[in-house]
């Protein structure tokens, strides 16, 4: 295996199980030039390779199921880089369990420790307290005394107020009183500082992939408001190697993307793993805060209220003419809707420039705009871990309008292109959770909240794979592999589909049934025949 090249040593994965194939027995999978070479009967593969020369390299994969690479379609990659560094203190209900959070990340950290000691390091960024309720009181001695040398600031989780030790404060040039707390501009220019981009280094873009490739993620598109264009090209070079990318523009970036000439599909870097995507606008705003520009107004808000409805954040002209921009240029678009409003009016943006593209979010539609979405040629990208999320908060602020608030299946049943996503840092950058959210729409024993829009397991899978599904009303096929398909794969534990785990104990869910899908056992992964996760040898 030389992981460097472009296209790895052939490589043949024995014994495997299709998914949802029953008792058709196994497989070996033959790779080579990056590509499925050969699918056949369990066995046969020796003699064929063994025939045309040297013999490739073998991985038993002992019955486990092989899909096609996982794909989030709508990641925001720094954020989530920053957001997993960061202790999680959201479960903490007291002072006394968020000091207990912060020495077990010490303890478990030895490294963390040395560095902070010479106060070179970065230090520990928690995030997610709720102090308003909490008996007891921070102060700064206690923080000082459960982190001793190494700089510590922990977040509130509404983004208003630090808790600050003593290493920090003297690193950063401030002072608190005997809390430990900042609150307000005093946290908010504290938190600016935290977020040093120089901190940020390949290796830990490297970790960060990594860890998204053990969820079996072989590709991402990024939707950071960044230079996309510029970095991720030097990430791969810099051995961010585990993840294809499909790099997004923001509008301020769109002029210089389109003076080079770069149009989407075209490939950005040496490895070949970064390619342009589309231009990403925002048109309306969110459902938590009552942004998401809807046709009817928010409950309990003042009707004279300018946002009443919530808001368009940039004006339909503009909007058009950004795109048509892009459209010019061969670069695709994906347009941010939340509201079933902003919804309406990016369909007809679509439609008058007659541009194909995505829609991201679509959360809340009116049901005559559903079917628009296939006639338009549009793709729905979607993020069911949101309203898992949210479904409170829906139910609230869309009351009496939530049957046709992440409607799925309806979107699915209209032909219409679907694919899932997380919206990292949002929910984590882990498929298996949009998978389950999307077959469950359920989250910790709840009941499921409009089962009537849940997807079946093939169709999910389909939808977390490269591009979602292609419309037509089934993404059934979806997970299937053919030969000359890229070999980005994924060994898994259990059948995605429901037929049971790979030593064969059967433990069948339903279609329905997210049993098994959020804590899915990923085995191995596979880029271009390259492992980027090996759990097996
Ligand atoms: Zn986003």
């Amino acid at each position: 295996m030389n992981p460097g090249s472009r296209h790895p040593e052939p490589l043949t994965l024995r014994n495997v199980r299709l998914p949802g194939a029953g008792s058709s027995g196994l497989r070996d999978v033959q790779l080579r030039d990056g590509r499925i070479a050969g699918i056949m009967p369990a066995g046969q593969a020796v003699r064929q390779v063994g025939s045309e020369g040297p013999r490739g390299d073998a991985l038993d994969a002992d019955g486990r199921f092989l899909i096609p690479g996982l794909w989030d379609h709508h990641v925001h990659f720094t954020q989530w880089v920053i957001a997993r560094r960061r202790l999680d203190l959201a479960a903490t209900t007291s002072a006394a369990e968020v000091l207990q959070l912060v020495r077990g990340a010490l303890s478990s950290d030895p490294e963390l420790a040395a560095a902070g000691a010479d106060s070179a390091g970065s230090g520990v960024v928690g995030y997610g307290f709720r102090d308003g309720l909490w008996p007891d009181l921070p102060s700064l001695s206690s923080l000082d005394e459960a982190t001793g040398a190494v700089p510590v600031g922990l977040i509130s989780g509404d983004l208003h107020c630090m808790w600050l030790n003593t290493a920090l404060q003297s690193r950063l040039g401030v002072s608190t009183d005997a809390s430990g707390l900042l609150r307000e501009a005093d946290s908010f220019a504290v938190m600016d500082q935290l977020q040093d981009p120089a901190a940020l280094t390949p290796e830990i873009y490297r970790q960060t992939a990594q860890a998204a490739a053990q969820r079996g993620v072989v590709g991402i598109v990024e939707f950071e408001n960044a230079d996309n264009i510029s970095a991720w090209p030097l990430r791969t070079a810099a051995g961010v190697d585990s993840l294809r990318v499909e790099v997004s523009v923001w509008p301020d970036r769109l002029q210089s993307a389109l003076l080079a000439g770069i149009r989407t599909g075209d490939v950005l870097d040496e490895r070949g793993l970064v390619t342009m995507g589309p231009l990403k606008v925002i048109s309306d705003g969110s459902l938590n805060t009552r942004t998401a520009w809807c046709w009817d107004p928010y409950p309990e808000v003042d009707l004279g209220h300018p946002h009443s409805c919530g808001m368009q954040t940039v004006p339909m002209e503009e909007l058009q003419d950004v795109m048509r921009q892009a459209r010019d240029g061969g670069i695709a678009a994906a347009i941010h809707a939340i509201g079933d409003r902003a919804n309406s009016a990016v369909l007809d943006a679509f439609e008058a420039l007659a541009m194909p593209g995505v829609i991201e979010h679509a959360q809340l539609l009116r049901w005559e705009d559903i079917p628009r979405f296939a006639q338009l040629g549009l793709t729905a990208s979607v993020q069911p871990e949101h309203a898992m999320d949210d479904r409170d908060v829906a139910d609230a602020y869309w009351a009496g309008r939530t049957d046709r608030a992440f409607p799925l299946d309806a979107l699915t049943r209209a032909g219409v292109p679907l694919r899932l996503g997380s919206d990292a840092p949002v929910a984590a950058l882990d498929p298996w959770v949009a998978i389950a959210a999307a077959v469950s729409r359920s989250r910790d024993g709840r009941d499921a909240w409009h089962p009537e829009q849940r997807l079946d397991r093939a169709t999910a899978l389909a939808a977390a794979t490269r591009g979602g599904t292609a419309g037509g009303g089934s993404g059934g096929g979806g997970h299937q592999l053919s030969v000359g398909d890229a070999a980005d794969l994924v060994l898994l534990e259990t059948d995605p589909l429901g037929g049971g785990e790979h030593g064969g104990g059967e433990h069948g869910g339903s279609g329905f049934s997210g049993s098994g899908l959020r804590e899915m056992g990923v085995s191995a992964t596979l880029l271009g025949g390259r492992l980027t996760h090996d759990g097996i040898s």
